[in-house]
């Protein structure tokens, strides 16, 4: 069956300096034409005249391209319009094109799913690419870019690669062996492939993942009623997130704000002071605190740290700085004023190097939540190969394990380990 031909404004929402119109599909070439005359040559942009076919009616002049298939973004022939990003022309262009037969308004995300579907890209680039439009730190782009490109592809496709070669190593044994039960056939180079490629998985799930890079590094701030809680997390997110007062209990919500700080992503939680109290509501806002302190990345606990619920995760912040004389201040990781900035610049190089430890360093393959589920399973069969010594389990094992690392890039391999097998025959066998 032929695809549809697919349409979109690509670029954003007009009125905009310029407008990006996209035409994907067997008829996409034939719709330029239809509205600016004769091809320009592929890849070359050409200044032309955009008509409605209709009425003929000049719409705009623009820059008209054209990157013929397989060779194109979404592997069909693609036209691309580039018109002035005014309301009227953007719409004026898109019912234009609607008049077209075999054309209609593209899906959302529909271009990129026909570049997964043609194979210019692999899901995991796809997820890359979904991320890079997310993107909103340096540090989420810089992951985000990495996958696109295919970061996390080329290093699924090395262990795919290793896999394969373990697996018709097991494949040729058995086809030379009466009985199953023949392990020690295998070399001790098997072996050692075998155990070195489970400790680059191993290594590889150890790295913090994408998720935390996407929604920021937990950091609640916690500790007694009235210690500056609400008045710290204004400060750091640089608006008024939560109320402050200086009657206890006000913040009997967990106050979310999510903020970039030197580039670096965080979600700043406020939580109800932790105390015992009498109130339904606020001890129900105390409850979650607790609970908030359990999954934080990080606490900053502005109370005695005797009391500190997680020293290990935790900052210890001595508050309302400009109040105490230093000579009367207490034991504390640092002295912060939310009055006058004083020491606030000392917290935030802590937050940020304390954050950037729990996220993926740069230049480092990140891995999303699926990808490490899809891991993890691959782990578990390469396991059991390791562990058997029989070797119809090890064949099924690493044929599994082979099947969950297809489904990091989504894609299917299915003759590959044939041609692996068979290729590495002599001619003539
Ligand atoms: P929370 O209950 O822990 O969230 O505390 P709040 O942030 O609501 O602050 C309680 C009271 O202390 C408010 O009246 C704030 O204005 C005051 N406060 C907070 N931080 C500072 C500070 O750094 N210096 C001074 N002088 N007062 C502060």
């Amino acid at each position: 069956m032929t695809p549809d031909t697919i349409y979109a404004l690509s670029s954003g929402s007009p009125p905009a300096a310029i407008a990006v119109l996209r035409i994907s599909g067997p008829a996409a070439l034939g719709a330029v034409q239809a509205l600016a005359g004769a091809l320009p040559l592929p890849r070359q942009a050409s200044l032309r005249s955009i008509r409605h076919p209709v009425t003929a009616e000049t719409l705009d002049r623009g820059l008209v391209l054209i990157f013929p298939g397989p060779d194109s973004a979404t592997g069909e022939d693609v036209a691309e319009l580039h018109l002035h990003g005014g309301r009227s022309v953007v719409a004026g262009v898109l019912e234009a094109l609607s008049t077209l037969p075999a054309l209609r308004q593209a899906d959302p995300g529909e271009f990129t799913r026909r570049a997964f579907e043609n194979g210019r890209i692999d899901l995991a680039e796809a997820e890359g690419l979904a991320d890079l439009l997310a993107a909103e730190t340096q540090s989420q782009r810089r992951a985000a870019l990495s996958l696109a490109g295919g970061a996390l592809s080329r290093r699924v496709e090395e262990w795919q690669g290793v896999l394969l070669n373990l697996a018709a190593q097991v494949e040729a044994v058995l086809d030379f062996s009466d009985e199953g039960d023949v392990a020690e056939a295998l070399p001790a180079h098997w072996s050692m492939a075998l155990a070195g490629l489970i400790e680059e998985v191993e290594r590889q799930l150890t790295r913090p993942s994408s998720d935390r890079l996407r929604d920021g590094v937990r950091v609640v701030i916690a500790g007694p009623p009235n210690a500056g809680k609400s008045s710290l997390l204004n400060w750091l997110a640089g608006r008024r997130a939560a109320i402050t007062s200086a009657m206890a209990g006000t913040t009997r919500d967990l106050i979310e704000a999510p903020t970039a700080i030197g580039g670096t992503p965080f979600l700043l939680v406020d939580t109800a002071g932790l105390r015992e109290s009498a109130d339904g509501i606020e001890a129900e806002g105390i409850e979650l605190a607790r609970e908030s302190v359990g999954v934080a990345d990080l606490i900053l606990w502005l109370g005695r740290r005797q009391d500190c619920p997680a020293p290990d995760r935790s900052i210890v912040v001595a508050s309302k700085a400009d109040l105490v004389p230093d000579s009367q201040r207490q034991d504390a990781d640092l002295h912060v004023s939310s009055n006058t900035g004083e020491g606030m610049e000392t917290l935030i190089e802590l937050l940020i190097e304390r954050g950037k430890a729990l996220l993926p360093a740069e230049g480092e393959i990140v891995i999303n939540q699926r990808h490490r589920a899809v891991l993890a399973q691959l782990l578990d069969h390469l396991h059991a190969a390791q562990a058997s010594d029989d070797l119809l389990i090890i064949a099924e094992s690493l044929r599994i394990a082979r099947n969950a690392l297809d489904r990091v890039t989504g894609r299917a391999d299915v003759n590959a380990m044939l041609d692996r097998l068979f290729g590495s025959f002599c001619i003539g066998k």
